[in-house]
C-alpha cells in the first residue's frame, strides 16, 4: 500500500449515527413499554444538562467519525423547550463532524409544539419529524391513553407545514381493542389524504407492565366494548396497511415501514446495515466497533 493511500485510510472519517434519548412524557400511554415517564420542569432540565456533558465526554472519539443521521426519540422530544432544543444540537455541532446533508429527526406528539418551537426545531437542523398518531379515531385514542384527539393531530401537522418540514413520518397502530377492519381503513384513508412521506404502521403487542396487560390479565380486552381484534381481523389489518399504502406510492422497505421513494428513514437502514451508532441518555446503546463507549 503506497504512503499516500495509507494517508487516506488513516484520515478518512468513518460514518457514525446519534441517537438521543429523551424519556419524558406527559403521561404513561396504557399500552408502552418504553422507558418513559413524566418529569417535573427541573428533573427535565437536569436530564438535559446531563445529556450535554455526556456528549461533551465524546470529544475524543468524535475525531474518528463523521455523523450521518442524528434521531432525537423517545419519550417524547417535543416537550424540551426551544432553549434546550438549541442547546443540545449547539453542543452536538460543536463536538461532532456532522455531514451537510445529514438526516436529523425528531419524534413528537400531538400538542406538544407550537410554531416557535417548529421554527426552533428547524433552526437547529431538524429536517425529519416523527409523529405519533396511532388511529384517527378518538375513542380508540382515549382507550390508548394518547393525549392528543384526532382534531389536535390536524392542527400540528398544519404548523409542522407552515414551519416547513418537508419529510414526516406518521405513526400508526392495528389490532388495537376495539379496532375494526372498518376502523382501521378510515384511519388509514384519513392519514394517506395527509400524504405523509414516510408512515410507520404497527401491530399492537401486549407488553407485561403495561395497562394493557393487566386488563388482558383479567380479561378485559376478551369482551366489550375493548375485545381485541381475532387473529385472522389482524392478518386482514396487516394486508390491508400493504396494499392501501402501495396504492399511494409507499413502499414496505422494513417490516413496519413503508415510504415514497427516496424518504425512507436513513437513520433506521443504519441499524439493519450495522453502521456504527452512539446513544446518548437513559435507555440507548451503542454499537462502536472495536472500542467501548
Ligand atoms: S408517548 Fe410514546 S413513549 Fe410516551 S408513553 Fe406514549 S407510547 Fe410511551
Amino acid at each position: 500500500m503506497s504512503d499516500s493511500i495509507f494517508l487516506y485510510l488513516k484520515m478518512k472519517k468513518r460514518n457514525l449515527e446519534l441517537y438521543l434519548h429523551i424519556p419524558f412524557c406527559v403521561r404513561k400511554c396504557n399500552y408502552c413499554d418504553f422507558f418513559s415517564a413524566s418529569g417535573t420542569p427541573k428533573e427535565q432540565a437536569d436530564y438535559v444538562s446531563a445529556m450535554i456533558q455526556e456528549i461533551q465526554s465524546y470529544q475524543e472519539l468524535s475525531g474518528e467519525y463523521e455523523v450521518q443521521t442524528i434521531f432525537l426519540g423517545g419519550g417524547t422530544p417535543s416537550l424540551l423547550t426551544p432553549e434546550q432544543i438549541e442547546k443540545i444540537f449547539t453542543t452536538i455541532y460543536h463536538i461532532f463532524s456532522v455531514n451537510e446533508n445529514a438526516e436529523i429527526t425528531m419524534e413528537m406528539n400531538p400538542g406538544t409544539v407550537d410554531i416557535e418551537k417548529l421554527r426552533a426545531m428547524k433552526a437547529a437542523g431538524v429536517n425529519r419529524l416523527s409523529i405519533g398518531l396511532q388511529s384517527a379515531q378518538n375513542e380508540e385514542l382515549k382507550m390508548l391513553g394518547r393525549i392528543h384527539t384526532y382534531e389536535e393531530f390536524l392542527e400540528t401537522w398544519k404548523l409542522t407545514e407552515q414551519a416547513g418540514f418537508k419529510n414526516r413520518n406518521i405513526d400508526l397502530m392495528s389490532a388495537l381493542p376495539g379496532q375494526t377492519i372498518e376502523s382501521y381503513e378510515d384511519t388509514l384513508s384519513k392519514v394517506l389524504a395527509l400524504e405523509p412521506e414516510h408512515i410507520s404502521a404497527y401491530s399492537l403487542i401486549l407488553e407485561e407492565g403495561t395497562v394493557f396487560y393487566d386488563w388482558y390479565e383479567k380479561g378485559k380486552l376478551d369482551r366489550g366494548a375493548w375485545k381485541l381484534p381475532s387473529e385472522e381481523e389482524e392478518y386482514a389489518m396487516g394486508e390491508l396497511t400493504i396494499q392501501r399504502l402501495a396504492e399511494a406510492g409507499m413502499h414496505r422497505y422494513e417490516i413496519s415501514n413503508y415510504a415514497k421513494p427516496g424518504k425512507e428513514c436513513r437513520h433506521n437502514l443504519g441499524y439493519w446495515d450495522r453502521v456504527e451508532y452512539l446513544g446518548i441518555g437513559a435507555g440507548s446503546s451503542s454499537l462502536i466497533k472495536g472500542g467501548t463507549v
